[in-house]
């Protein structure tokens, strides 16, 4: 088996084996870019690894051994050479990137002689020792796991007793000492001494490489993000070039792109005399790209000119590694650059403009959930106004949030988990450790590091708001304290964050919505064109639907209409109506209900502009409109004027054990039909009222909770009966349907004999995945995220489709109503109707529109137009291979 590839063999498509990162160096060797000359160990020999009861197996060893030969004679150093010593970096690289997971060791093959060698050759000697300092804390913290605090520590201790203020100031013999230190606490901490032997440091390295795969952060990180665990991880090695040779070197990050704002123009940092940790590591304070155009203008130059040739040939933005020895510039990677949504939405548009991609691939670019992540709420201005800004710092991730503030992960996610607190991550800077904090953040705050620190990154990938670097604020971890410019805050004090502009405030700020902006509509209306799926809102009042309509929703396809009466003096004249004796009585709570509701109705179909609006008549159970306990049946009555022992009576009677599967949805249809009567002439006569004023509405009456055709049947004569004896006291007429939901499994089985009564049918997948799984949805909670830990469900099927099951189910009644009605229109409106994976799912099974939350709109577009392009290309495939 082939475990080793030298750059020079492989290209950009070998990520799976190779891993991204050793894919990218492949493909920049190829294109002639400046990289340091190596190999990349592949992830088979990391499966294999794990094959081999967590050991190297032979055929790896002797690779690695030919590869090292062979790269020893290509640039003629030698490990252990007198003369020209061979040194390697050990880097980790999955196929799919993830930032600050995996570890890194620089500087492999020092060692007391090389060491001296170096400095000679060299004739730098603080560089060879700042340069065995580093492999010493990096190897004793990825191969002998002592914490990385400890070597700080030292350097810290070094520093404060010679009174320096960086890491420059160290001198020669400091950095001896430091290094003597460094080997005295592998002995006292892990009972262990530096391997001498650069083959046996090598081989330690490749083993921790692979061993952390499958650390603790890495599982957390991969779970998080969807990524299977047995892709194993890729290990390049590769001469190293040194950053820290003296002051005409130096290393950097870069993005070709801005990755906050996406704004086309070179994007980094950069730091001289220093290794690429220092830059990441937020350490020391980096200087822009910007300025490195002043400092080595050539250089500048052909790293631009690199950078731009690198987006052109992968078509997209990408994040760069560099660094500069004795004024050479060596590419150290190149990747995908990650990006704000924000940015992904720019540079995907701008990318369709300079003719790099077309449209299609610009929408399969952008995930749809981060699409919801741009609609993120601002501050609202006026509450912004009373408020002053605290502290401010680097705006690392946009996006505007409140929450209490914590300093370590475990009390964050403690309080987020068990207070239910909506929480910040305040530290001094972030590392991989802090991982589950960060994912359960509102907000991520710290007091060090750049635009590239792992705070600025990690929280960028998330979409999370996060301001980093902020100069004013200390944190003191000891004593459970932070300072932001003199004032005094303890765990669980709110603070306010606003990522787009750097800003922190103290105390809790509203926030309020944003605008859809250009680039997003742009990528609105291209999705558009790409789907015929209609996205339609569920939206109770005008205020919902004013929201969904500037997010471009289709129209409605769910008002339920219960919400309507919580409001006071809809719900007395509601209870009036429940606890009436006969038809009679009903009359006159039923004649104020028609009135509102009519209100309700015209405002919704007169901000519709003659788009599809669909209303649900009434769903809940009745006893939920009455009071439960005494006090409340105390008030109630006399609100209403009526005996509050009766009104007790009423409430038992109406008590049921499974008010879920009990008298509700169009059952109550079938004993009191004078409400769906009430509803209907409210819906119908809104709808005249408007078409007197010259706008054609054509109402969707949607039936709630359908078990079967004779029911349904029963139910639409009721609604079709009163639309008539409207339109013949009125003398007008219009267009209307009258469909039902399907939410019950047995309307699925029946779904062809439904069909021939029903206009058209919608999925409340709430209900369809209650009954089917015998999950309760409003119990759920307790239990269901155990069943997603033990990997017993792959996901909540309340927030993504069960497909094998309920989906199986849906799959079914869409193809039986069709049978019986070809043009029958079918849509989802349960919660799942704006979730991109589910949507995947509904275009397959060609259901004709979603229903979901004003904010899910912009999400369920881009997934309905990824589906279509996805499914289209599926079959272009077929096609193809039928064709053959
Ligand atoms: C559903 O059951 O999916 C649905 C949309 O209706 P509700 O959530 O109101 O029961
Ligand atoms: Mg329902």
């Amino acid at each position: 088996m082939k475990y080793i590839y030298r750059f020079e063999e492989g290209n950009k498509d070998m990520r799976r084996l190779l891993g991204g990162k050793g894919a990218n160096l492949a493909q920049m060797t190829t294109l002639g870019f400046p990289v340091p000359d190596g190999f990349t160990i592949t992830t088979e020999a990391c499966q294999a690894f794990y094959d081999n009861n967590n050991q190297i197996n032979d055929d790896t060893l002797t690779q690695i051994e030919a590869a090292i030969a062979q790269l020893s004679e290509k640039v003629g150093k030698q490990f252990n050479s007198p003369t020209n010593p061979l040194l390697v970096s050990v880097r980790s690289g999955a196929a799919i990137s993830m930032p600050g997971m995996m570890d890194t060791i620089l500087n492999i093959g020092l060692n007391d002689q090389t060491v001296e060698v170096l400095a000679n050759m060299t004739d730098n000697r603080r560089f060879a020792y700042d340069s065995y300092r580093r492999l010493l804390a990096m190897f004793g913290n990825v191969v002998y796991e002592i914490p990385e605090g400890v070597f700080d520590q030292v350097l810290e201790d070094v520093k404060t007793t010679h009174n320096y203020q960086s890491d420059l100031d160290l001198t020669v013999s400091d950095l001896k000492e430091i290094v003597d230190q460094f080997k005295d606490l592998y002995v006292s901490k892990a009972g262990k001494v530096f391997p001498q032997d650069p083959k046996e440091q090598l081989l330690a390295a490749v083993n921790a490489v692979f061993e952390s795969w499958n650390n603790h952060r890495a599982q957390v990180y991969r779970r998080e993000n969807h990524i299977a665990s047995d892709l194993g991880t890729a290990v390049n090695i590769q001469m190293m070039v040194f950053g820290n040779a003296g002051e005409d070197s130096g290393t950097g990050v870069a993005f070709t792109r801005n990755p906050a704002t996406g704004e086309n123009k070179l994007f980094g940092e950069y730091l001289l005399n220093a290794q690429g940790e220092d830059v990441v590591a937020g350490i020391r304070t980096p200087q822009p790209i910007s300025t490195l155009a002043d400092t080595m203008p050539d250089l500048y130059n052909e790293f631009a000119a690199i950078a731009k040739k690198l987006e052109f040939y992968y078509r997209d933005m990408q994040d760069l590694e560099f660094t500069i020895e004795h004024g050479t510039l060596y590419m150290l990677q190149a990747r995908d650059g990650k990006r704000t949504p924000t940015a992904a939405v720019k540079i995907a548009v701008d990318l369709v403009d300079e003719g790099l991609i077309s449209q299609t691939e610009a929408l399969l670019r952008i995930n749809p959930d981060s699409v919801g992540a741009i609609l993120y709420p601002e501050f609202d201005e006026a509450e912004l106004d009373q408020n002053t800004v605290a502290a401010s710092g680097l705006p690392a991730s946009p996006g505007a949030a409140s929450g209490q503030i914590y300093f370590t992960a475990e009390s964050a996610k403690a309080a987020h988990d068990d207070l239910e607190q909506q929480v910040i991550l305040v530290r001094q800077d972030t590392s991989p450790e802090d991982i589950e904090g960060m994912v359960i953040s509102e907000a991520i705050v710290t007091s060090r590091g750049g635009m590239t620190s792992h705070a600025a990154v990690v929280a960028r990938g998330m979409g999370t708001p996060a301001t980093v670097g902020v100069n004013g604020l200390q944190v003191d971890y000891q004593n459970r304290v932070a300072t932001i410019s003199g004032e005094q805050l303890n765990e669980g004090d709110w603070i306010s964050v606003d990522g787009t502009n750097g800003n922190i405030y103290i105390g809790q700020i509203m926030t309020n919505d944003t605008k859809v902006n250009d680039n997003l509509s742009t990528i609105l209306e291209w999705s558009k064109q790409e789907s015929d799926m209609g996205v339609y809102a569920n939206a109770d009042t005008p205020a919902d639907f004013a929201q969904a309509l500037k997010f471009g929703a289709d129209g409605i396809g769910l008002t339920r209409t219960e919400h309507m009466f919580f409001k006071p003096e809809r719900l007395l004249e509601m209870r009036r109506l429940i606890i009436a004796e006969d038809a009679k009585e009903r009359e006159a709570p039923l004649a104020e209900l028609a009135k509102m509701q009519q209100g309700d109705f015209y405002e919704l179909f007169r901000l519709s502009e003659g788009r599809s609006v669909t209303i649900r008549l009434l769903d809940p159970p009745l006893h939920e409109f009455l009071p439960h306990d005494e006090k409340e049946i105390q008030k109630v009555a006399d609100q209403l004027n009526i005996d509050p022992n009766y009104l007790a009576r009423r409430v038992d009677a109406l008590k049921e054990i499974n008010p879920m599967l009990g008298h509700r949805g169009d059952r109550l249809a079938v004993t009191f039909p004078d409400i769906y009567e009430m509803q209907v002439r409210a819906i119908i006569g809104a709808a005249l009222d408007l078409l007197d004023q010259g706008l054609i509405i054509e109402p969707h009456i949607m039936i709630p909770l359908t078990g079967s055709k004779a029911e349904m049947k029963w139910v639409r004569e009721v609604v079709v009966n009163q639309v008539e004896q409207l339109f013949a006291k009125k003398g007008a007429k219009l267009e209307y349907t009258v469909g039902t939901m399907m939410e019950i499994p047995r309307a699925c089985l029946t779904a062809d004999k439904v069909a021939e009564v029903s206009d058209f049918f919608s999925f409340g997948t709430n209900d369809l995945t209650q009954l089917t799984y015998g999950f309760s949805r409003d119990d759920v909670g307790s239990f269901m995220p155990e069943y997603i830990k033990k990997g017993i469900l792959p996901a909540d099927p309340f927030q993504t489709v069960d497909v094998d099951g309920v989906g199986e189910l849906m799959k079914m009644a869409v193809e039986k109503g069709r049978f019986a009605k070809p043009n029958l229109p079918i849509g989802v409106c349960g919660e799942i109707g704006g979730d991109p994976k589910s949507i995947e799912f509904f275009e397959a099974i060609h259901v004709s529109y979603v229903s979901c939350s004003p904010y899910r709109v912009p999400v369920a577009k881009l997934a309905a137009a990824q589906a279509h392009i996805k499914l289209n290309k599926k079959k272009d495939v077929m096609a193809n291979l039928v064709k053959n």
